[in-house]
Formats: C-alpha cells, sequence, structure tokens
C-alpha cells in the first residue's frame, strides 16, 4: 500500500524548526508520513531523536529524511577532504536515522544543492565518478543500520550530476547496491523528462520513492502535471513507496529564498486544508 506523506517545510519559512508540531497534526490531515529535515536530525541528541520517533509512533505515522547536502558536504567534491567530510556527515545522519528506527533519507546526497559544474570544466564525468565512489561506501554503511539512501534525481537548475530517468539508471548499475535507490519528483520530471510514464517505466525497480509536486510546487491536483499517466506507470512497476507531496507556497525566509517564491502563489493561504484537499486528490488519484 503506498503511502501518502509531506515536507514539514511547506509550513515553515526557515528549514531549521520544532518538527513536533509537525508530527502530531499531519495525521489528522490525512497522511501516514512525514518528511523531515535530515540535516536537523543531526544537530539533535540521541534522547530528542527518540522522543521525535515516539511521537510518530503514537500517531501512526511513518518518518523518513530529506537533505540537499551544503557545498563544504560535497559528497562528489574532487577535494579529498571535503569528500571525507560528507561522508562523515552522512554517516552520522545515518547513525541518528538508525537511532530512530531507520528508514529513508533522500534528496541530494550524491553531490550538494544548489549546485552547478564548477567553470571551466566540461564534462562531468570526474564529479559522477566521485559521487558513486561515495555511494559505494555510504550504501554498506546504511543497509547495515536499516537505512535506504534515495538519489534524488534533480533539474539541470538545481544540480548537474544525475538529471534525468536515463542518468539514474546508469548511475544505480554503477553503485549496485540494494541500499541505494532512486527518488524521482513529478517539478523535476516536468523540466528533464521526455515522458513521465516512460521515466517511471525506466527507472522501475530502482524507485524506492516519489515527490510529489506540480510544475510551480503548488498543491498536487491543482496544476498540470498529468497525474492518470503517472499512476499508471506506478502500478505497471508495482510501485509501493513512499509518495510525499512538496509543495512550496509561501514567499519568505530561508525556504522562500532557496525555492525561488517570488510572488504571490496563493492568496491568504490556508496551509492545513490546502494539505487536507491534496491528501485527498492523492488517495483518489494515485493509490
Ligand atoms: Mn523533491
Amino acid at each position: 500500500m503506498r503511502k501518502v506523506g509531506i515536507y514539514y517545510a511547506f509550513w515553515t519559512h526557515e528549514w531549521d524548526v520544532d518538527f513536533i508540531p509537525f508530527i502530531r497534526k499531519v495525521g489528522k490531515l490525512g497522511f501516514d508520513q512525514l518528511e523531515l529535515n535530515g540535516g536537523t536530525i543531526v544537530t539533535l541528541g540521541a534522547g530528542k531523536q527518540r522522543e521525535l520517533k515516539a511521537m510518530a509512533d503514537e500517531e501512526g505515522l511513518t518518518l523518513s529524511y530529506g537533505i540537499g547536502l551544503q557545498k563544504p558536504f560535497d559528497v562528489a567534491s574532487l577535494d579529498e577532504s571535503v569528500r571525507r567530510k560528507g561522508l562523515d556527515f552522512m554517516q552520522r545522519m545515518i547513525d541518528a536515522v538508525a537511532i530512530m528506527g531507520g528508514g529513508m533519507i533522500g534528496g541530494t546526497i550524491h553531490g550538494y544543492w544548489p549546485a552547478s559544474m564548477p567553470v571551466g570544466m566540461d564534462s562531468k564525468q570526474p564529479f559522477w565518478d566521485q559521487s558513486v565512489k561515495s555511494m559505494r561506501e555510504l550504501a554498506p554503511y546504511a543497509a547495515q543500520r536499516e537505512v535506504l539512501l534515495n538519489v534524488e534525481v534533480l533539474n539541470r537548475f538545481e544540480q548537474f550530476i544525475v538529471n534525468d530517468s536515463h542518468e539514474a539508471v546508469a548511475y544505480m548499475q554503477q553503485v549496485d547496491h540494494p541500499a541505494c535507490r532512486i527518488l524521482l519528483d513529478t517539478f523535476h520530471m516536468n523540466i528533464e523528462e521526455d515522458s513521465f510514464g516512460d521515466a517511471i517505466r525506466r527507472v522501475g525497480p530502482y524507485l524506492a520513492a516519489f515527490h510529489l509536486g506540480e510544475t510551480n510546487r503548488k498543491m498536487p491536483g491543482t496544476g498540470r502535471i498529468p497525474w492518470s499517466e503517472i499512476k499508471l506507470a506506478l502500478d505497471d512497476i508495482g510501485f509501493d513507496g513512499p509518495m510525499v507531496m512538496e509543495p512550496f507556497v509561501m514567499q519568505g525566509g530561508q525556504v522562500g529564498r532557496d525555492i525561488g517564491v517570488w510572488r504571490e502563489l496563493v492568496k491568504d493561504p490556508d496551509l492545513d486544508s490546502m494539505a487536507a484537499v491534496s491528501a485527498e486528490f492523492v488517495r483518489n488519484n494515485l493509490m
């Protein structure tokens, strides 16, 4: 049974926040899963990590973790000392998630975000190779701790290493470890893929998690992403992972800045009811 989830930052202006209010409310809005910021989780002590996990259990909620590694932790860096820092940071995040019972870490875990290729370089091959090398080190470490690492396929304006489903499959074949899988996101797919359905079928068994968003990152069900084509493809590959919506509609703060919300996307948004309506849309159209 596919789970329906939401990313906490829908409600926040900053990435680093207290997660408790979101753990307490998203179940009541119709969600089975809540995605948190893995970078914040690392900074909490084991006591607090266990408290969040216990609270999620009380609410019947699965937790997952998203991260866009920052440049000082770039696991695809050609500078070995930076790459090692990135590996250390990822290992600490895997340790934290292990304390919380294991689960999925997804996002830019294979490079940094936002990133474009350094000036003067014409080929991404050296970064690709470093990235694969890092994931081959991290995947066994994650597997021993019941953590799954999901590499998110991102559009060209945010990352340069794995931009589409063809590259995702090639990357999976090179990493070749069951604890490293793929996360597709309809917002990024809309920019890079020739076909939503073909991309999902191509990634097939490597697809462990799916992010939902419209072309402008509004709530799923409010725009022109071809949800029925996507559902058919998810059914064809027997997808039973989480579908986590990742809408952003608020201007302001570091979240608004990083996402590029420069206009009023929704007038006087009632975020809780918008989330509930969209959860219902996903249940009716993608399950
Ligand atoms: Mn995403």
